[in-house]
């Protein structure tokens, strides 16, 4: 039997039960074993894993385990003060874009809300996610550990336990994606851009009530949805207040494009 000497950082951390949290670790194994498969193997899906080093060395998911490796594993984002390190994806995608899995359905509104392009679809099978992901290089949200220890993921985030609210947070932090953020433009059921659109184009589908005092108006070119700042858009509006802080994104930003 060989060994090697694990370590993971972090919130890699979750992943490990707590006898292994934060601290070295033995692993016995056997013949030719790639790091990357010994990462899942403890339970830590490789989209989480970002900066693999071996006795101080960067190396590909592919380095073959050795007797006596001694292997620090680091999380995607987690900003480090090394030179020369081999990071084990290619810069982040261009444009963020999402595709979430139905665990977490509960967050696709809210997001759309922000603005945020996430593919969702509940009839979809871990293999189309999967192929959706790469074809159209989409991040993969998911609550499943199985499905982003699929080979062919490249981009996909764990969504921890917790409120919406904070799962939301935290991708926006993960990513740096404030910048991305622009609420209320785009349609909360089918993920399209909203244009906005004169009160003519879309009277016949406003309640009455609503068109008396309401002028500005978006809609969907996709599905037909029309939006308009009413009940629906205040209680979204304070479920972004949460997220981005109050008051913070009002001047800044307009409600439609
Ligand atoms: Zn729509």
């Amino acid at each position: 039997m060989n060994q090697a000497i694990f370590r993971f950082y972090e919130e890699l951390n979750d992943f490990l039960p707590w006898s292994r949290q934060k601290k070295d670790f033995k692993v016995l194994f056997k013949g030719r074993q790639s790091v990357k498969d010994m990462i899942e193997a403890l339970g830590v899906p490789h989209t989480e894993v970002d900066l693999i080093l071996v006795h101080g060395k960067s190396v590909e998911f592919e380095h073959i385990l050795q007797d006596g490796d001694r292997i620090s594993v680091y999380p995607v984002f987690e900003s480090l003060n090394i030179r020369d390190v081999t990071h084990l994806r290619d810069m982040p995608l261009r444009k963020t874009r999402f595709i979430a899995d139905i665990n977490i359905g509960n967050i696709v509104k809210y997001m759309r809300a922000l603005g945020l392009d996430v593919y969702f679809d509940p009839s979809l099978s871990p293999r189309e996610i999967i192929g959706i992901s790469k074809q159209a290089q989409r991040i993969i949200l998911t609550k499943s550990r199985k499905l982003l220890k699929y080979r062919q993921v490249s981009h996909g985030i764990f969504i921890r336990h917790g409120r919406p609210i904070e799962q939301i947070k935290r991708i926006i932090d993960l990513l740096s994606l404030r910048a991305h953020i622009h609420p209320f433009s785009r349609c909360l059921t089918c993920n399209t851009p909203l244009v906005q659109v004169a009160k003519q184009q879309v009277e016949d589908r406003i309640p009455p009530k609503v068109r008396i005092w309401c002028e500005e108006y978006a809609c969907c070119e996709h599905c037909s949805k029309v939006y308009w700042k009413g009940s629906h858009f205040t209680r979204i509006k304070e479920v972004l207040d949460e997220i981005l802080g109050p008051g913070s994104w009002e001047q800044e930003r307009s409600f439609f494009p």
